[in-house]
C-alpha cells in the first residue's frame, strides 16, 4: 500500500484522508466515509464527480489522440471548444488561449496585456492596478497582481509592481446614508484617482474578479460598479482584465459572471469549472482587437506552455461547456442557487454570528462575526474559519472557510460552491451539516 510519506503536501503537519471515489455530489475516503462536496473542492466540480458524458469524451479522445504539441499542430477538440466558448462569450471576445489552470490563465493575461501595448507602440505601460484583498493565482506574476498581503508576504522581494484600490464590498464599505449605487461609484472612482496618481500612460490594465471568491466569500460588486470601471478603463486606454477563474463557467448563474454586470472585458480568464475537475484546463480569452495587434505587429505572442490546447483536456471541457450552455446546467446553477440562498437565510438569517449571507447562483458566502451589530470579526487567533472547516469535515461536509482582512477589518467567512446537480434534499443536507459545524464553533 502506498503511503503519503513522499508527497509534499501543502501542510506538513497534518495528512488528510485519502479520497478513493466520487459519485454525484459526494466524495468517499478510504474508510468509506462520505462527504457532501459543498464547495466543489474550490469551485471546481460544477458537474459533480461522476459525469458519464465527460468521462466518455475523455476515454474516446485519449484513445485516439491524447496530446499533440501546439508547436506543431492544432487539434479538433481545441478548435471545437474555442468555437463554443467564443459563441457564448461577452461581446467582442474572439480568441481563446488554452492553458492548464487558473494561475497560468492569469499569468497569460498579464503578459498578453503587456505585449499588446508593445505591439501598438505604447511600451511605457508597465503597471497593473488591482484591488486589496484580491487573489489571482500563486505564480509570481499573478501573485504580484493580487492584493492579498498574507499570501504575498514571504515572496515580497520577488513581486512585480502593482497597485491596489479598495474592493467593492458593500457589507463593510458602504457608509451610513449612502446608496448602493453611490457606494459603487465612489469605490470605482478610486481607479481613476489611482490612474491619475500613477500617470495613466504607465498603466497596462485593471484586474478584478466580478464576484470575489476565495479571499472574501462570494462578494458580487454592487450595480453600476463595473460599468463605471469599464468607462474609466476606456477613458484612459487601459485594459479591463476580469478574473473569472472561480466565478466563471456558470458558477454565478450565467456562463460568464460579468454578463450580470452588463459589461465586456478586454481579457477574461477562466479555469476550475471549465474542466469541472475531470481535466486540468484553463483559458485566457481576449478581444479580436487585442489579437489583431499581435497579428499586425510581431505576429508572435512571446509566451507558451507545453500543454496549451491539450487535446484530452479540451475534449473534456468541450462536453462540460456544452452541458453548461445547451445542456441547461448554468440555468440550474441559477435556480438551485436561489434555493440554496433561501435555505441559508431561513436557517442562519438570524444567527447571532452570521453577519452577511451573499452571492449569486451556486456561489454563496457567509461572513462570520463576533458581533452582528458592530460587524466586529472574531479575533484571528481564535482560528474560527479553520475550526469550522474541521467541524464540517467531521460532519461529512466539504466547505471552504477562510479568514481575511481588508485593512484589518474583515471577518472569517465560509464559501459554498456546490455542484450544480445538487438536489433539494442535498441542499437540506448541506445546511444541516453546516449548522452542526457552526453549533460546535460559534
Ligand atoms: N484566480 C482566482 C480568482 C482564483 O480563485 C484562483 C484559485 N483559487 C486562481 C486564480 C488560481 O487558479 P489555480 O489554483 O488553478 O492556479
Amino acid at each position: 500500500m502506498p503511503s503519503a510519506s513522499h508527497v509534499f503536501h501543502r501542510s506538513s503537519r497534518a495528512t488528510p484522508p485519502r479520497a478513493v471515489s466520487g459519485h454525484g455530489a459526494y466524495l468517499v475516503d478510504e474508510n468509506g466515509k462520505q462527504y457532501l462536496d459543498g464547495s466543489g473542492g474550490a469551485a471546481v466540480s460544477c458537474l459533480g464527480h461522476s459525469d458519464a458524458e465527460v468521462i466518455a469524451a475523455i476515454q474516446d479522445q485519449v484513445g485516439r489522440l491524447a496530446f499533440a504539441h501546439t508547436g506543431f499542430f492544432t487539434s479538433e477538440p481545441a478548435e471545437r471548444l474555442a468555437d463554443r466558448l467564443v459563441a457564448h462569450a461577452p461581446d467582442g471576445i474572439d480568441k481563446v488561449y488554452f492553458v492548464s489552470g487558473g494561475s497560468e490563465a492569469v499569468e497569460t493575461a498579464l503578459k498578453m496585456a503587456r505585449q499588446y501595448f508593445i505591439e501598438i507602440g505604447q511600451p511605457s505601460r508597465t503597471r497593473f492596478i488591482a484591488r486589496r484583498q484580491s487573489y489571482h493565482g500563486n505564480t509570481l506574476g499573478a501573485l504580484s497582481a493580487g492584493g492579498n498581503a498574507w499570501r504575498k508576504a514571504p515572496f515580497a522581494p520577488l513581486m512585480a509592481e502593482s497597485h491596489h484600490i479598495a474592493p467593492c464590498y458593500a457589507y463593510r464599505g458602504q457608509e451610513a446614508g449612502e446608496s448602493l449605487e453611490d457606494y459603487g461609484l465612489r469605490v470605482a472612482n478610486e481607479l481613476e484617482a489611482e490612474l491619475l496618481r500613477l500617470g495613466p500612460d504607465t498603466v497596462i490594465g485593471f484586474v478584478a474578479e466580478p464576484v470575489v471568491g476565495a479571499t472574501m466569500g462570494a462578494v458580487p460588486a454592487v450595480p453600476g460598479y463595473f460599468r463605471r470601471i469599464r468607462e474609466i478603463c476606456d477613458r484612459y486606454g487601459i485594459l479591463l482584465i476580469l478574473d473569472e477563474v472561480m466565478c466563471g463557467m456558470g458558477r454565478t448563474g450565467t456562463l460568464f459572471a460579468c454578463e450580470q454586470d452588463g459589461i465586456s472585458p478586454d481579457i477574461v480568464t477562466i479555469a476550475k469549472g471549465l474542466g469541472a475537475g475531470y481535466q486540468p484546463i484553463g483559458a485566457t480569452l481576449c478581444s479580436g482587437a487585442i489579437h489583431d495587434a499581435f497579428a499586425e505587429g510581431s505576429g508572435f505572442f512571446q509566451h507558451g506552455h507545453t500543454y496549451i490546447g491539450h487535446a484530452t483536456a479540451c475534449a473534456a471541457a468541450d462536453v462540460v461547456v456544452g452541458k453548461l450552455t445547451d445542456g441547461g446546467m448554468t440555468a440550474r446553477s441559477a435556480e438551485m442557487g436561489e434555493r440554496l440562498d433561501r435555505a441559508l437565510r431561513d436557517r442562519f438569517g438570524q444567527h447571532p454570528h452570521i453577519g452577511d449571507i451573499r452571492g449569486r447562483g451556486m456561489f454563496r458566502g457567509l461572513e462570520i462575526v463576533e458581533d452582528r451589530e458592530t460587524k466586529r470579526p472574531f479575533a484571528p487567533e481564535k482560528g474560527v474559519n479553520k475550526a469550522i472547516k474541521a467541524a464540517a469535515f467531521e460532519a461529512g461536509l466539504i466547505c471552504y472557510p477562510m479568514g481575511g482582512t481588508i485593512d484589518g477589518r474583515t471577518g472569517d467567512h465560509v464559501l459554498l460552491a456546490p455542484p450544480f446537480i445538487l438536489t433539494d434534499d442535498q441542499v437540506g443536507e448541506l445546511v444541516d451539516k453546516l449548522d452542526t459545524a457552526f453549533s460546535k464553533v460559534i
